[in-house]
């Protein structure tokens, strides 16, 4: 099946092949025609099966088809719990929407706002956009302001339901929904279906098409894992070593604290490998630019605590190395998840210190695979 088939417009196949999409991924197969039927959908399928572009598309298809309103109503909201899936969701509809303008009159404006950043650029730039990303808190402080009117929606789009409702969103979703009109389509994603999610489709979705995509599970088979045993303290020369003997341009590396990201990001910098940290306490520019340097290659190696570990989709990351072991075998799958992406094989590496090697064992239960091992004590790591 292509994409002609399901109807995409002409105007978007040439971008669809200057981005690699040659063939539509199962979510799009079901999606694509669903939207542009204007039928509401509910989606559950985790970030790395296409589901950005499942619903950028007819969205932005649907749009072009009529004539475009100006002033601070906007036509499409998606509603998300990240900024940097704020971000990365824009850059989704920027890329398509261009592709878009060059063959209708008016130009189809999105833009992306969220908290942890100053709200008066956001406030300026609220003219004439037609779809807005937006964090739920802070969409709620534009419409205080009237920066923003929501009572001409069209559609709504809820991406990454069940971690909006974990981040505690609920208050400020269900004020959202009360803004918009009732009419309206509803398109809700989310990684898993729990009582939660039942509970806000059947409030929001009018029969919708149910799209199911495989479990995490079935995705790690993507992924080339090995977990190296050494002691803690051996550690930082070792992942000098793996970086240097790999020839590693672009690897994520995972700690479980602040302190120990930076740490471990100025002991590779002090041994000449370009590395810097991204975690909470960076300000909201300075993750921007440093996600934006590591996904142009421009940085080498990103150390980062679980900030990153969902949601954010590194085109394909060939590397991502556990410094240490995460607390849960879910956030352990969602860490090696940023590689082996799109269809790609990616490499997870694991360093396992002895104490964490029965908390080893029990990840590997739950994510029922059997991690290859690599006894590290032995390797000469006095260079690195
Ligand atoms: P998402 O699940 O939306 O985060 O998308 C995961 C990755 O797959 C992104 O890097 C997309 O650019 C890429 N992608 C989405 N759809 C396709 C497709 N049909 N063919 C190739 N790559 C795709």
């Amino acid at each position: 099946m292509s994409f002609t088939s399901l109807g995409v417009s002409q105007s978007l196949l040439h971008i669809l092949e200057t981005q690699n999409y040659t063939n539509p991924y199962p979510i799009q197969k079901e999606a694509i025609p669903a939207i542009l039927n204007k039928r509401d959908v509910l989606g559950i399928a985790k970030t790395g099966s296409g589901k950005t572009a499942s619903y950028v598309i007819p969205i932005l298809m649907n749009l072009q088809e009529k004539s475009v309103k100006k002033n601070r109503h906007v036509q499409v909201l998606v509603l998300v719990p990240t900024r940097e899936l704020a971000v990365q969701v824009n850059d989704v509809f920027k890329l398509f929407g261009e592709a878009i303008f060059q063959t209708i009159p008016q130009q189809i404006k999105s833009l992306a706002v969220f908290g942890g950043a100053s709200i008066n650029p956001q406030m300026m730039a609220l003219q004439n956009v037609n779809v807005l990303i937006a964090t739920p808190g802070r969409l709620l402080e534009l419409v205080e302001v009237n920066a923003v009117h929501l009572s001409e929606i069209e559609t709504l789009v809820l991406d990454e339901a069940d971690k909006m409702l974990n981040a505690g969103f609920e208050k400020e979703m269900n004020r959202v929904f009360d803004l918009l009109p009732p009419k309206r389509q509803n398109l809700l994603f989310s990684a898993t279906l729990n009582d939660d999610i039942n509970t806000i489709h059947q409030i929001l979705l009018h029969d919708p098409i149910v799209i199911k995509i495989e479990s995490f599970e079935e995705d790690l088979d993507l992924i080339n894992q090995s977990a190296y045993f050494i002691a803690a303290e051996k550690k930082g020369p070792l992942l000098r070593y793996l970086i240097k003997s790999k020839k590693m341009t672009q690897v994520l590396v995972f700690t479980s604290s602040v302190v120990r990201a930076e740490r471990v990001a100025d002991k590779l910098r002090k041994n000449g490998i370009e590395a810097k940290a991204i975690h909470r306490k960076r300000t909201q520019g300075v993750r921007t630019d440093l996600l934006n340097d590591f996904k142009e290659g421009k940085l080498q190696v990103l150390v980062s605590t679980d900030l990153l570990s969902r949601g954010i989709d590194i085109e394909f990351l060939p590397y991502v190395i556990n410094y240490e072991l995460p607390r849960s075998p879910k956030i352990f799958i969602h860490r090696i998840g940023r590689t082996g992406r799109a269809e790609r094989p990616g490499e997870a590496i694991t360093l396992i210190s002895p104490d964490e090697e029965n908390h080893f064992r029990v990840i590997e239960k739950k994510i029922k695979k059997r991690v290859v091992r690599i006894p590290a004590d032995d390797l000469d790591l006095r260079k690195y």
